[in-house]
């Protein structure tokens, strides 16, 4: 019997991914996926093709996002899912995001002229492959690549628009908890992503004392005993233990989809939820 796998975190051409939903789809059925989420960041735009998709190909896709907060001036990754897709509350912090989005990215083009590096918003979007996706930094990186000031978007984010860096801007954030309230009144699940990321003791130890519903515990870049020490406790916590990839496609090509996955008993839970919502 085949292992059940379900990866639960990975980005699509509706945020900063290279491939499009319906090619997400057709990836996990050649990685012989049984369960998938696609967590873009701040939007949920890729369900719309992704749900007939998967159906079709018999994937069993459930809802998912990846929202980018902050807790005390440090950036934490939030996955929500088995929301709804088209919940009212979910789509409306997407459209927050976007707007706030639009201001920081303004802010960073800015510095980036300032540093002899002009590029325009025109340019950023040009990078984009569709209208309307999730704007971010690795959009902003190939286009530096593009205007030949920057030989890869590891350089990119490593002396330009990386945190701390000269032009990098953090602009305005959603706090964790309005994060979590959102996800939780669109009757979702709030995931703590990528714990290991977090370096401030004080951040992780405040959200770990929140109303999450789970931590990722299993991540594409984990070695086993970071593994041990998010599953030892969530398993304290009575939360849940989700797991996922992280695949980007092309601008993290070392990942690949369903290289890390969660367990079938957490996928049963949320897929349960997203039929629940689905009535
Ligand atoms: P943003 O959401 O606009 O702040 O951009 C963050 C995204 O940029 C992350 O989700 C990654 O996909 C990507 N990223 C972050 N750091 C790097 C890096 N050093 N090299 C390439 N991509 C990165
Ligand atoms: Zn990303
Ligand atoms: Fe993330
Ligand atoms: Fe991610």
């Amino acid at each position: 019997m085949t292992t059940f796998r379900a990866d639960l975190h990975c980005h699509s051409i509706c945020s900063d991914g290279s491939l499009s939903p319906t090619e997400i789809i057709q990836k996990a059925v050649e990685a012989s996926l049984q369960g998938l989420s696609i967590t873009d960041h701040d939007s949920v735009n890729a369900y719309e093709t992704a749900l007939p998709a998967a159906k079709q190909a018999g994937i069993e896709l459930i809802s998912g996002v990846e929202f980018s907060s902050m807790h005390e001036g440090v950036s934490v990754h939030v996955l929500g899912y088995s929301f709804l897709h088209t919940n009212p509350k979910i789509i409306d912090f997407c459209k927050g995001h976007q707007q706030r989005r639009q201001e920081r990215n303004r802010g960073i083009l800015e510095l980036l002229t300032e540093n002899n590096m002009p590029i325009t918003e025109e340019e950023i979007v040009a990078v984009s492959p569709i209208k309307h996706s999730t704007i971010g930094r690795p959009h902003i990186a190939l286009a530096m690549m593009k205007k030949g000031y920057i030989e890869n978007v590891t350089d990119a984010f490593l002396h330009h628009i990386g945190e701390g860096k000269p032009c990098y801007v953090r602009g305005n954030l959603f706090s964790v908890q309005e994060t979590i309230d959102t996800i939780h009144e669109a009757n979702g699940f709030a995931i703590i992503a990528h714990p290991h990321l977090i370096k401030e003791s004080n951040v992780l130890h405040d959200i770990l004392e929140m109303n999450f519903d789970g931590l990722e515990g299993y991540y594409a870049r984990f070695n086993p005993s970071q593994n041990e020490r998010w599953i030892s406790i969530a398993n304290k916590k009575g939360w849940l233990i989700t797991g996922g990839s992280d695949f980007h496609g092309d601008i993290k090509p070392a990942i690949s989809l369903g290289c890390a996955w969660a367990p079938e008993e957490t996928f049963r839970v949320l897929r349960d939820r997203f039929e629940e919502n689905n009535k």
